[in-house]
């Protein structure tokens, strides 16, 4: 699989559909942009996007956040930036946010607020799913759909998903 392709492609549901239909960065100033250490994770084949377009407001560097596939241990990377970026260059976290996939105790796809998110977003923190426009919504589950097919992509999910878990724990 071109990882790289697949993943231009579904970067095209998110350029011009976006959580809500306002500017939400003009609620909170940007917040999930200026973190210190601001980072968000790549998912499984991503990272070959930005070996070919190689923008340098972003820097990959490996976690200690790991899964499992085929008996061996992938670690996953992590793209750091100062806060600003070339928006169609974006990574998916980046496009998704403050949503994310989750496999549940079924080992079904979900899309659900980002736990991670509820410190930061007042979306997060406040919105239910169904406040966000339902076409970024269905765009999520569509993107996720397809890559879950991917077994290496399921494996990384289940293991994202338990990280997701340790977060939901803190929140409730
Ligand atoms: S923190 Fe939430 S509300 Fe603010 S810009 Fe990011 S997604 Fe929008
Ligand atoms: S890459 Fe862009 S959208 Fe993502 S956190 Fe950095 S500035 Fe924000």
């Amino acid at each position: 699989m071109n990882s790289a392709y697949v993943y231009l492609q579904l970067y095209k549901l998110f350029d011009n559909v976006t959580p809500v239909s306002v500017d939400c960065g003009q609620l909170c100033g940007k917040a999930c942009c200026k973190g210190e250490d601001s980072g968000m994770f790549l998912f499984p084949g991503e990272k070959a996007v930005f070996s070919i377009l190689n923008p340098d407001w972003i820097k990959i560097e490996q976690t200690d956040f790991t899964y499992k596939y085929n008996g061996k241990t992938c670690s996953v990377p992590l793209a750091m930036c100062s806060g600003e970026c070339n928006r169609y260059e974006r990574p998916l976290a980046c496009r998704i946010f403050p949503l994310t996939p989750y496999i549940n105790k079924n080992g079904r796809l979900e899309i659900i607020t980002d736990p991670r998110g509820k410190g930061i977003c007042p979306m997060a923190k406040a919105f239910f799913i169904d406040d966000f426009d339902p076409v970024f919504v269905k765009n999520i589950k569509k993107a996720f759909t397809l890559l879950c097919k991917n077994k290496r992509f399921y494996a990384f999910m289940q293991a994202y998903s338990a990280h997701l878990d340790e977060f939901n724990r803190f929140y409730k």
